[in-house]
């Protein structure tokens, strides 16, 4: 009996496959402009470095009062605040950046 070949998966092969999966499963989910999580987006405090944590929604309405299309975002991008509750409780108004990695 001849034996066949199979080649041995690749993390990349992988990931392409279970993307495809993905993709059949929840078409619109890969639409140009969807493809990107807004709840995904990291945001922490610049002074301290703790994570901001905020209710649902709230990195939607930032963006929006930035004037910033969320389409634009991927995971290369962080909100970064200049004090949060912990490290500057004085701190009524914070003021809200977007950090753009690499
Ligand atoms: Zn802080």
């Amino acid at each position: 009996m001849m034996q066949r070949h199979h080649p041995k998966p690749t993390l990349a092969s992988e990931r392409a496959a279970a993307r495809r999966v993905l993709a059949d499963l929840f078409p619109e989910a890969f639409e140009v402009g969807l493809a990107f999580d807004l709840s995904l987006l990291y945001a922490e405090c610049g002074e301290c470095g703790r994570p901001l944590v905020w209710p649902v929604n709230v990195t939607r309405l930032v963006l929006k009062h930035a004037g910033v299309a969320p389409e634009s975002l991927d995971y290369s991008h962080l909100l970064r605040s200049n004090g949060c509750a912990v490290c500057s409780p004085e701190l009524t108004d914070p003021i809200i950046t977007l950090v753009r990695l690499m």
